[in-house]
């Protein structure tokens, strides 16, 4: 019997739409934005003014190459500009590799507190979501191992993983891939790369270059401060870059995109003051987070996850309220698995202060 409607296919109705950090509080009150991972240093003055310098031309349509902006990339990083694929967002990326490598039928793999995004991208094009556990909330290899069957097409991990802010060294990584079939595309998703400083990390660039199967993801969203411009981008084997050129929108970038990331990725200095800032808050915050009696969950990012545990009459849920009122916002992460913890953004000085003020005092509150 045909319906009345339009169907969805198969899977589209098992997702549950993303629900982005929350960006409004109460009137008047002045927001601290702890919510989505952004930089407190805003981006590079020279991307603002490039955003600004493309005003000028909008109605041209932008280089379909997005031919500046991956030569800049592959400048700063030493790459072959002919495997940089650009996109709307590291999440528009995401979406095109799970359309060109997964169908109905076909599993992909990810873990237990993975970025959501990709259970989204696997249900969108039919395929079968995976989910690998963890071991101390970090990315387990051998989990991930143990899940592969003859149906396995891709394994997604964040690398530092979001929300956890915890990360696999590289020697785990190139285990995964040499243990993982050659015919399963190996996604890295390293968006929090830039704030890794720990000798046995490598966000994924010798991987791509010494194997025909794995590709990273980086983004501008973050240390860059471009989030609003959506702004991602794929280093990937000669033959993963065509198969995405061809699926890809011919003008994903707009032109103020190209032209802001561009100057944001050359503008050296800007990138590391936003580093040293948060060398210096995130151990600040994770240290009085633990002091208020909070377990933290070591993160090399620009974010930490901190659990309510078994407090009487104190839980994530009430916090998150009693902050919001106050104008700070942080995410909720039940959704990824933890009813009972908050992620906190390494925000400003004068942000950070105020929500360890504000957990402190919804904590020492009688009920
Ligand atoms: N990957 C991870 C792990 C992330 O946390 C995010 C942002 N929340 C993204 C990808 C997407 O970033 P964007 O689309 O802004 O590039």
């Amino acid at each position: 019997m045909p319906t009345s409607e339009p169907v969805a296919r198969p899977g589209i109705l098992d997702i549950e739409t993303y629900v982005p950090g929350e960006s409004k509080a109460p009137g008047g009150i002045k927001v601290a934005k702890l919510s989505s991972n952004e930089t407190p240093l805003g981006p590079s003055p020279a991307a603002i003014a490039a955003f600004t310098a493309a005003a000028a031309e909008l109605e041209r349509y932008p280089d379909g190459q997005a031919a500046l902006l991956r030569k800049a990339i592959a400048h700063r990083y030493g790459l072959d500009a002919g495997r940089i694929v650009c996109g709307a967002g590291s999440d528009e990326l995401l979406g095109l590799l799970a359309r060109a490598y997964l169908g109905p039928g076909d599993e992909a793999i990810y873990t237990a507190h993975g970025f959501l995004v990709y259970r989204i991208a696997i249900l969108t094009n039919g395929a079968t979501p995976v989910v690998a556990p963890e071991r101390d909330l970090r990315t387990d290899v051998d989990a991930i191992l143990a899940r592969v069957t003859d149906r396995t097409r891709v394994v997604f991990i964040a690398n530092p993983n979001n929300p956890t802010g915890t990360y696999i060294p590289f020697e785990e990584v190139r285990r995964l891939r040499v243990r993982l079939r050659g015919d399963i595309l190996l996604v890295l998703d390293a968006a929090y790369a830039e704030y890794v400083s720990r000798n046995d990390y490598e966000a994924g660039i010798e991987l791509v270059a010494t194997t025909s199967n794995t590709v990273m993801m980086r983004t501008f969203s973050k240390i860059f401060g471009l989030a609003a411009l959506r702004i991602g981008w794929a280093y990937c084997p000669s033959g993963v870059a065509d198969v995405l050129n061809r699926i890809r929108g011919p003008f994903n970038l707009s032109a103020p995109a190209i032209a802001s990331g561009a100057a944001a990725i050359a503008d050296i200095e800007h990138m590391e003051r936003a580093k040293r800032h948060n060398d210096e808050w995130l151990p600040w915050v994770a240290s009085e987070l633990q002091k208020l009696g909070l377990a933290v969950t070591p993160s090399v990012a620009n974010f930490v996850l901190f659990h309510f545990g078994e407090r009487k009459g104190k839980s994530a849920a009430v916090a998150d309220d009693f902050l919001r009122a106050q104008g700070i916002l942080l995410r909720k992460v039940g959704a990824y698995g933890f009813p009972n913890a908050l992620r906190m953004t390494i925000g400003s000085e004068n942000d950070n202060k105020r929500a360890i003020a504000a957990l402190a005092q919804y904590l020492e509150g009688t009920d």
